[in-house]
């Protein structure tokens, strides 16, 4: 699958179910409507959906939501997807969690060949990390990583950078990702969907960030390259990799190498622009792939060249838009 940017796509982030134990202040609403349950797609129809896009060059999935954990049966569509891993289909299987039902979860990721897990996860602070996800324990998140690093998972730890309310924790997460042996990334806070307005304002432009930060680490340059939008450096006083993903300050769109599904089957070929293709009538009207490949082609010529987050006038999408049903 080449794009009409000459961008190879072989990287796909399929979004599970919009439902999530979390309603963190920048991605959900606390009283959040979900989708009709017959709307969702069964596991089933996402295992066939995500051989479609393996037939068409994808090499990497990503698990998302919402949060994947919380699906019931979701270790079924697991077990399914590491048993192209084995086949050879794929070269990575992985999964973007909240960490609250990985303690459960973890071994039965490691058995289905999942090597890494991306484990969101804003402060330490017990306090704070409640404000920020409204629902949270953080102390059930480290023991969920605990278990991960046990069963042979490296973790990447995913942070959202939030003036006044995480840039004060951000030293002692770094120190804390060198202790566990975790790499870390930040995140610029992007305006999607439920993103309050209480927020705006809020998002801390990573390279002020990163210029705070190196007064207190030495920040050595890295040719990491993840196949992400992250930029990478190592933090020459833990080893660990430090990841920035700018999507506001910085334009991270030449390299894209990726789709997004919702759990609905909507193709979302650019996180930061509208024009979903629904790939649920191809998928339910027939028992063939070739229709849903055809719909798949079909979406991704309207793939664009970049997002708009910062063009005048932009506005946040709707809510059902929001990360937790495109799949952050
Ligand atoms: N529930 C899982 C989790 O939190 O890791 C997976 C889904 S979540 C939508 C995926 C990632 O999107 C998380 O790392 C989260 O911090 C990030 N995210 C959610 N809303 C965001 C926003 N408005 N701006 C930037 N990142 C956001
Ligand atoms: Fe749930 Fe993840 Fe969104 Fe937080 S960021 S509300 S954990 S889906």
């Amino acid at each position: 699958m080449i794009d009409p940017h000459g961008r190879a796509i072989t990287y796909l982030r399929l979004s599970v179910f919009d439902r999530c134990d979390l309603r963190c202040l920048y991605c959900m609403a606390e009283n959040t409507t979900f989708l009709p349950k017959a709307e969702v797609l069964s596991l089933e129809e996402m295992d066939r959906l995500a051989g479609a896009f393996i037939t068409l060059g994808v090499r990497k999935i990503r698990l998302t939501g919402g949060e994947p954990l919380v699906r019931r049966g979701i270790a079924t569509l697991i077990d399914r997807l590491g048993r192209k891993l084995a086949a050879g289909r794929l070269d990575e299987l992985t999964l973007t969690t909240n960490g609250t039902l990985l303690a459960r979860h973890a071994e039965a990721l490691a058995a289905a060949g999942m090597r890494r897990v991306n484990v969101s996860l804003d402060c330490l602070d017990p306090d704070l990390f409640h404000r920020i996800t409204r629902l949270g324990r953080v102390e059930t998140v480290l023991e969920g990583i605990r278990a991960a690093r046990a069963a042979g998972l490296a973790v990447k730890i995913n942070t959202v950078a939030l003036r006044g309310l995480n840039e004060g924790e951000i030293d002692r997460l770094i120190a804390w990702c060198g202790e566990t042996g975790c790499d870390m990334t930040l995140i610029e806070a992007m305006p999607l969907g439920d993103f309050p307005n209480a927020l705006r304002g809020r998002e801390l432009p990573l390279p002020e960030l990163r210029r705070r930060l190196e007064t207190r680490w030495s920040l050595r340059p890295s040719d990491h390259v993840s196949g992400g939008p992250a930029r990478y450096v190592e933090v020459a006083e833990t080893g660990r990799r430090l990841g920035f993903i700018t999507p506001l300050s910085g334009n991270f769109c030449d390299g894209c190498n990726r789709v997004r599904v919702s759990c609905t089957g909507a193709l979302n070929p650019c996180l930061g622009r509208e024009g979903a293709v629904d790939l649920r009538p191809a998928l339910r009207g027939s028992k063939s792939d070739l229709p849903v490949q055809q719909a798949i082609l079909a979406a991704l010529r309207h793939k664009p060249q970049g997002h708009d987050f910062l063009s005048a006038g932009y506005e946040p999408p709707p809510s059902r838009r929001s990360m937790n049903s495109i799949g952050g």
